[in-house]
């Protein structure tokens, strides 16, 4: 067996548990039957089933959101939230203009970062790939053009081409079938402009030192490590101009949430549920029902502005090479 991403052989592979504790309550369940390989090499851990588009498309259509996330849009239609503000910030630091970009947000889900660009530049162009219908009805309430699928191979040139000063990819890539990471990558550089540039966010995947605290894998397929990340851009041929791991340390991260083991189980669960509403709250204090005006000065306390040493995320921030 080889790793999708260095080509390393892998010999003697260990085959981990994928754990589908999310969406293990669907009728058609794609996470299955599978279990997760790690390589040794540049520690880039991927699932060993290829999940068609089909598949994919129809559960980020129709499961992923949740039954009717259309009260929660509309709530959080003007909402932000620290994640966003850092990102754009991180952006904002390697980018000579102040207005008139073009921001694409690939799998955006929640407005969060189109609020977040447009707070912080002037006379933006926004634009969204976003499976979920009932999400594209309020990007488009908000002024973005939107595109209602999945993000693939197979559809980029339904986007303009050499036309985005800003891509973004916020917890997108782990949602992709590993063997697809590289067309899919290559297939996004075509659609930036000469001096563009693209931000990565994606969990901080530690197979060696966390493999029996995780509490969750599905529907993530492909499993990064700061490593495995600059392996696969470096090889798209991307210049890598920011690369770091960012929000909670690790080590408080898994010493909050406890072990993952089946008799800490109820504990686990206790604990993420008080970890996501302690986040929750201060993420969407600025919800209103009319355009935010101020961005609220606590956002600015979040771990999501933190960098460096082991942390639960990683952040990219690249251009075409
Ligand atoms: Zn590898």
């Amino acid at each position: 067996m080889n790793c999708p991403i260095c080509n390393e052989t892998i010999k003697n592979p260990i085959f981990h548990e994928y754990l589908n504790r999310e969406f293990n309550y669907l009728k058609n369940n794609p996470f299955t039957n599978m279990k997760i390989v790690n390589c040794y090499n540049c520690n880039f851990g991927f699932v060993d089933k290829y999940l068609s588009y089909k598949e994919l498309d129809a559960f980020y259509k129709e499961a992923y959101r949740g039954k009717n996330p259309f009260l929660k849009l509309h709530l959080y239609k003007y909402g932000i939230n620290s994640r966003a503000i850092s990102q754009i910030l991180l952006i904002k630091q390697y980018i000579h203009q102040n207005s008139n970009l073009k921001l694409l947000d690939i799998g955006a889900g929640f407005p969060y970062a189109i609020n977040a660009f447009q707070a912080i530049f002037n006379n933006v162009e926004l634009h969204v790939v976003e499976p979920s219908s009932q999400t594209n009805q309020i990007f488009k309430k908000r002024g973005c053009k939107t595109y209602n699928f999945l993000f693939n191979k197979i559809n980029p040139h339904l986007l303009p081409s050499d036309y985005f000063d800003v891509i973004l990819l916020s917890h997108v890539l782990e949602h992709y079938n590993s063997i697809d990471l590289e067309s899919i990558l290559r297939a996004i550089k075509l659609l930036l402009k000469e001096n563009g540039l693209i931000l990565i966010e994606l969990p901080n995947s530690d197979f060696v030192n966390y493999i029996d605290k995780r509490f969750n894998d599905a529907p993530h397929l492909s499993f990064f490590s700061i490593s495995s990340l600059k392996y696969i851009l470096e090889k798209c041929g991307f210049d890598l101009i920011f690369l770091n791991t960012c929000c909670e340390l690790n080590e408080e991260r898994y010493y909050n949430t406890k072990s993952n083991n089946a008799v800490d189980k109820k504990k686990g669960i206790k604990a993420r549920t008080k970890d996501f509403i302690k986040k929750l709250v201060p993420n969407h204090y600025n919800i209103r029902f009319q355009k935010i005006k101020r961005i609220n000065i606590k956002l600015l306390k979040s771990s999501d502005f933190n960098y460096s040493g082991d942390r639960e995320c990683i952040r990219a921030l690249i251009k075409k090479g």
